[in-house]
C-alpha cells in the first residue's frame, strides 16, 4: 500500500484553491476538507444567533456560543457538504450575507481553536488535502507537501463573479473586487494566524494556467514526494 501524505493548500480569496484541492484528492483517493467552508458555516450559525452582522459583532457571545457549533461533512449524492446540526447549509454559506462577515468571525481565537482542532482530528490519519489560509502554517505545519496559491486579482474577481454567476448568486463585479480586497486585507493583517506563504510552500501562480494544468502541475508534485516515501 502507497504511504498517505498529508496536502496543505493556501492562498487569497478565490484563486481556485478549493477547486485543486478537491481534484488533486480526487486523483490520489484522498479526503478533500475545504477549511473555509467550516469558517463560513460557523459565520451563519453565530449570524442566526443575532451575534454578528456587517454592523456588529459581540466577540464574548460568539465565545460563549462556540460549545453549540456542531459542524460535520456529509456526502450526498457524491458531494461533500457542510452540515451544520443536521442541516445542509452548502448553499447558504456561498450566501453574499455570510461572505460579507466570515473574514470578521475568523478573527476569533477562540474560533479559529475550535475549528482547528477540528480539522487536525480530520487529517489525523493522512491522506487527506486541506485548503484554506493557515493549513501549512498551523494546521498542519508538517504537511509533507505546501501549496501557496496565487493570482492575479482581476483574474480571481472575474472568476468568482463568473462562479457566483452560474450559482445565481447576483453580485455586480465591482462588489466582488471589494469584498475580495477586504477579506484579503483582513486575513493577512488579522493577529491570530493570518494568512502567510510559509518557507517550506512551493508557489503556484495559476493565473495563466487552466484547471487541468493546475492539477498535472501538483500531482507531479504530489507523487513524487510520496514515491520518495517508499
Ligand atoms: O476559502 P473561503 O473563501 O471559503 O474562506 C472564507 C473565509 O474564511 C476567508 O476569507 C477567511 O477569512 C476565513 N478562513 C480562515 N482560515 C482558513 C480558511 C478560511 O481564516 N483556514
Amino acid at each position: 500500500m502507497s504511504t498517505k501524505i498529508t496536502i496543505a493548500i493556501d492562498g487569497y480569496s478565490a484563486c481556485g484553491k478549493s477547486t485543486l484541492a478537491k481534484a488533486l484528492a480526487k486523483a490520489l483517493d484522498y479526503s478533500f476538507i475545504d477549511s473555509g467552508a467550516m469558517y463560513r458555516g460557523a459565520a451563519l450559525f453565530f449570524y442566526r444567533q443575532g451575534h454578528v452582522s456587517e454592523e456588529m459583532m459581540d466577540i464574548e457571545a460568539i465565545e460563549r456560543a462556540i460549545p453549540n457549533l456542531d459542524l460535520s461533512f456529509k456526502i450526498q449524492n457524491t458531494k461533500n457538504c457542510l452540515y451544520l446540526n443536521n442541516e445542509n447549509i452548502e448553499n447558504e454559506i456561498r450566501q453574499v450575507y455570510v461572505v460579507n462577515i466570515v473574514s470578521k468571525v475568523a478573527t476569533i481565537k477562540k474560533v479559529r481553536t475550535a475549528l482547528v482542532k477540528q480539522q487536525q482530528r480530520m487529517g489525523e490519519n493522512g491522506g487527506i488535502v486541506m485548503d484554506g489560509r493557515d493549513i501549512g502554517s498551523v494546521v498542519f505545519p508538517n504537511a509533507q507537501l505546501k501549496i501557496f496559491v496565487t493570482a492575479s486579482p482581476e483574474i480571481r474577481a472575474q472568476r468568482r463573479f463568473t462562479e457566483l454567476r452560474q450559482k445565481g448568486i447576483p453580485q455586480s463585479l465591482e462588489e466582488v473586487q471589494l469584498n475580495l480586497t477586504k477579506r484579503d486585507h483582513i486575513d493577512s493583517t488579522r493577529e491570530e494566524s493570518p494568512l502567510v506563504q510559509v518557507q517550506d510552500a512551493i508557489v503556484l501562480d495559476n493565473s495563466k494556467l487552466t484547471k487541468e494544468e493546475q492539477l498535472e502541475w501538483a500531482l507531479e508534485k504530489a507523487r513524487k514526494i510520496i514515491s520518495s516515501m517508499h
